[in-house]
């Protein structure tokens, strides 16, 4: 099958690498594409800066600030964001929590919230998981009790990523311990500056500061910020990503990826370093995996924009590109291993790994470990496929 862009797609596709080019400050792309963590200001200054333009909730309503552009286009857009080296908007604000105001908030909620995200005046993070609470996340335990105006939250939340950089925590707490485990649930946003919240970081593998794990201890929240109705949380949380659900299949950051890895390869032919064959088989077949995973991701967004209904596809999509970016990391991996043998053998005194592709190699592998994991394991996906496609 083959997938063109039409010419308005192609127009479209040039307008925003334009935009790229000229806004994108060339500090914060080297950063990205060498896989290091831009800081809190560096983002929030290209997320007003795409706020300016427009562009910074493609997903949303228009009249809300969005773009009132189709999946396929807001897919253009992404690939040309990553490809540009552009770093990710806070999916907490832009793709989860936005989205979920919009649909269940209040126009109060509305007012206090939306216009701050969209200018990353407000940061958010995610408090699902708990200990006993991931896969099986309708089991949550924290618990928040009504008290007149407010409830009262007590309990724990695990694995927050960026709740050292945020604001305001978007919360799934227990509020009816007497009912089916899904319907005694809530959602509350809840400002992380309130007494009673304590936040402590969780460090991962590489050292680096990747969760935390947030306490709450009898954390007054008042009514007015739930979103939704009282015990219907699970609900909105099932809601959250919306349309997001299709835009999972990580296209934009494997090509990305492979765009490395073939620059990568590039560099050493023209430096004399001769590869194994295997290697270059191996990133062909990389890419025609990419190739198809784009191919169904498009197929499938433009039957959603045309109308139809979503069942198991997201699930497919999450499962093989989170696989796919992992199989190139280990190829990017091994290629260190040769190209170690390589530094001895050229002795040409010149680096043939530098640091900083060093740096992007190992920094890209622990990050994307995660991706089988975060948003529902490999294994959950697994049995969706199974259940709703496979019928088992
Ligand atoms: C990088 C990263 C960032 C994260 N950020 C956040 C965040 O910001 N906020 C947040 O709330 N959470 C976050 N999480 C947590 C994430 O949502 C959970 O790790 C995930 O839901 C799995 O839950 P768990 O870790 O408790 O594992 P468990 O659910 O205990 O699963 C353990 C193992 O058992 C398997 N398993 C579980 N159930 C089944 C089943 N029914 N059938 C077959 N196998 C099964 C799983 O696949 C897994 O291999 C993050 C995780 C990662 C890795």
């Amino acid at each position: 099958m083959r997938y063109d862009l039409t010419p308005e797609q192609a127009a479209f596709k040039d307008e925003v690498e334009t935009f790229l080019r000229e806004h994108l400050p060339e500090h914060v792309a080297a950063k990205v594409k060498r896989g290091a963590g831009v800081s809190k200001e560096e983002l929030t200054h290209w997320t007003r800066t795409l706020n300016a333009k427009g562009w910074a909730a493609p997903a949303w309503p228009v009249e809300h600030g969005g773009t009132g552009w189709n999946l396929v286009q807001r897919h253009i857009f992404d690939v040309a964001c990553r490809a540009a080296h552009a770093p990710a908007l806070s999916g907490f604000g832009f793709n989860m929590v936005g989205p979920a105001i919009i649909k269940f908030g209040t126009p109060q909620q509305h007012a206090q919230f939306l216009p701050k995200i969209l200018n990353a005046d407000l940061w958010f993070c995610q408090g699902y998981s708990e200990p006993q609470a991931g896969s099986d996340l309708a089991s949550v335990r924290t618990r928040a009790d009504k008290d007149g105006d407010d409830y009262v939250v007590n309990g724990s939340k695990i694995w927050t990523s960026g709740a050292e950089l945020a604001d305001w925590i978007f919360c799934l707490v227990r509020t009816n311990h007497d009912v089916q485990q899904q319907k005694g649930i809530s959602f509350l946003l809840l400002d992380i500056t309130s007494p009673g919240v304590e936040v402590k970081p969780l460090y991962a593998f590489n050292g680096k500061r990747l969760w935390n794990q947030v306490f709450f201890e009898n954390v007054r929240v008042p009514v007015t910020q739930r979103l939704g109705d009282e015990d219907k949380g699970w609900t909105v949380a099932k809601s959250l990503l919306g349309d997001e659900r299709l835009m999972v299949s990580r296209v934009a950051e494997n090509k990305r990826v492979l765009g490395m890895l073939k620059e990568a390869v590039q560099q050493q032919a023209q430096r004399g370093v001769v590869l194994p064959d295997d290697v270059q088989d191996e990133i062909s077949a990389l890419e025609i995996r990419l190739q198809a995973l784009e191919m169904t991701s498009l197929r499938i967004l433009t039957e959603a924009d045309a109308g139809s209904q979503i069942g198991a596809e997201p699930s497919m999509l999450k499962l093989k590109g989170s696989e796919l970016v992992q199989a190139q990391d280990e190829l990017l991996f091994r290629m260190v291993d040769h190209l170690a043998l390589a530094q001895d053998a050229a002795n040409t005194g010149e680096a043939a790994i530098n640091p900083a592709w060093a740096e992007f190699v190992a920094s890209g592998r622990y990050h994307h470990r995660g991706y089988t994991i975060a948003g529902g394991s490999s294994e959950v996906q697994h049995n969706i496929i199974a259940k709703q496609v496979l019928g088992l």
